[in-house]
């Protein structure tokens, strides 16, 4: 596991709503041309607990919001049953655009994007961070935080072996 230091490049730290506006506003790779809106996460700052997924997709594109179409749903109903609260967790997705037909995105798209994820870690220093999907695998690890790998939501919703691993990667997150 490759370990990320925070990042340190702006003089002043941003604000939480700071970034998110930066991230609104991205042209760092080509996705924002045929984007409605950034998606760059939401929740409280402070939370423990932070869910990563890929990229947007169309509803959240819609709405500038992370997780409100089917895979949305789903995940609410997981962390419902599991007694997590969403509203006091931050959720957001390693790249920030949704991309053309829903593709997986490049890797100069996740590597333009990473730096968001960092920054983000440093202003809400969550204590477990559940990546959900092989592209969110791919997200930086920051030292002295739990990394939990998980399936992606719309895989867990479709496929019977894929639901109970995130089911039980759900219940052991529940535990902690
Ligand atoms: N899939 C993702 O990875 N993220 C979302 O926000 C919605 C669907």
């Amino acid at each position: 596991m490759t370990v990320t230091p925070l990042p340190q490049r702006r003089p002043f730290p941003l604000t939480l709503e700071e970034l998110n506006q930066e991230i609104r506003n991205c042209h760092k790779c080509r996705l924002w041309k045929d984007a409605k809106h950034a998606v760059p996460g939401e929740g409280p700052q402070n939370a423990k607990l932070m869910l990563v997924g890929q990229n947007p997709g169309t509803e959240e594109d819609k709405t500038g919001r992370p997780f409100v179409g089917r895979a949305g749903k789903f995940l609410n109903k997981i962390l419902e049953e599991n007694g997590i609260n969403r509203e006091e967790v931050f959720i957001t997705n390693l790249v920030k655009h949704v991309t053309p037909q829903n593709r997986k995105p490049l890797p100069d798209e996740i590597e333009s994007c990473a730096p968001y994820f960092t920054e983000h870690i440093s202003l809400i220093k969550p204590k477990i961070i559940v990546l959900m999907g092989a592209v969110a695998w791919q997200a930086p690890k920051v030292k002295g935080i739990k990394y939990i790998g998980t399936v992606h939501p719309s895989a867990a919703m479709r496929f019977t072996k894929m639901r109970k691993r995130f089911l039980e990667d759900f219940s052991v997150l529940r535990k902690l």
